[in-house]
């Protein structure tokens, strides 16, 4: 032992600071505490390891359906006699990159998406029910001639206000005659009063077990796989308390993922299926071939294998 040493091993001892070998000695007194230690920990990365894998699976649809979807108005593209749904809400090099979007903000992207097709899928369903039919003419008989010109044939009530939608009462809606109806341009529809469609309530949990697993920290004296209890974790278990057992979140984690994959591939088909409905209506097709052709396309989609 050199001089310093000397002097250094003298210090570790007056001063009582463990040297390595003390320092091993206790980690592994602690360590041995804890049963099935090596077991629990590989458990833990392997769910950590697929949480992130299943959210770039997620991630995957996410930038299909905010690229290839905006549930906006179509357009026309007159050179191939095509409509086009405008390029989702997010143009494909945009997600990419250094200044790709985050994961939360394609969260707040597809959450109004989402939204807006449920509002609009909610709406079209009612207007056809038997509920809204009866309401129908009982603001025809109501206001008994056009708003707009005064005619009194074939008369439609039109929403003005959703705020009551399903329960409308007249000052909700106007009521319009045939050729009135031609030019006449809806309101947009936005639906306040209807449950949320189930992949937004999906898509929060979702995010919140991702963040679990991003940032919480497992315990390693606990008696089963659980995260860290420590109070400042506190805040990522508000939705679901039960979260804390690392079984019981990730078994939710991955059903949420295949529920979310499931209903992100039926909105992404139910838009390419519009698309196609008004490029053939375009193209001059008649409605009857229109739909024997759709008829083929969903018998296809069946005996596709979905992943
Ligand atoms: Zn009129």
């Amino acid at each position: 032992m050199t001089e310093d040493l000397k002097e250094f091993d003298k210090l570790i001892r007056e001063k009582i600071i463990s040297d390595v070998d003390t320092m091993l000695k206790e980690s592994k007194n602690i360590t041995e505490k804890i049963p099935d230690i090596k077991e629990r920990h590989e458990k833990v990365v392997n769910a950590r390891g697929n949480v992130i894998e299943a959210s770039v699976k997620v991630e995957m649809a996410f930038d299909e359906l905010i690229t290839k979807t905006g549930g906006e108005d179509l357009v026309l593209d007159a050179k191939k006699k095509e409509l086009h749904l405008i390029t989702g809400v997010v143009k494909e090099d945009e997600i990419r990159g250094s200044k790709g979007l985050r994961f939360s903000k394609k969260i707040e992207i597809l959450k109004k998406i989402l939204k807006k097709m449920d509002d609009e899928a909610t709406y079209r369903e009612y207007i056809q029910s038997k509920d809204w039919k009866k309401k129908n003419s009982h603001f025809v008989s109501h206001f008994k001639k056009c708003r707009k010109c005064g005619g009194t044939e074939q008369l439609d009530s039109f929403h003005i206000s959703y705020e009551n939608f399903g329960k409308e009462e007249v000052s909700d809606v106007e009521v319009l005659c045939w050729h009135c109806q031609l030019g006449h341009k809806s309101k947009p529809i936005e639906l306040s009063n209807i449950p949320e469609p189930p992949l937004l309530a999906d898509l929060k949990r979702f995010v919140a077990l991702r963040n679990i697993f991003a940032h919480v920290p497992a315990s390693w004296f606990a008696k089963e796989l659980e995260f860290d209890a420590n109070p400042r974790y506190e805040h990522y278990f508000e939705l679901d308390p039960k979260w804390k057992s690392i079984p019981v979140a990730i078994n939710e984690f991955m059903s949420l993922q295949k529920e979310i994959l499931n209903l992100i591939t039926v909105y992404i088909k139910s838009v390419v299926l519009k698309r196609e409905l008004f490029s053939n209506i375009l193209l001059g097709k008649s409605y009857k071939d229109i739909l024997e052709e759709t008829e083929k396309y969903n018998k296809s989609q069946k005996n596709k294998k979905t992943y």
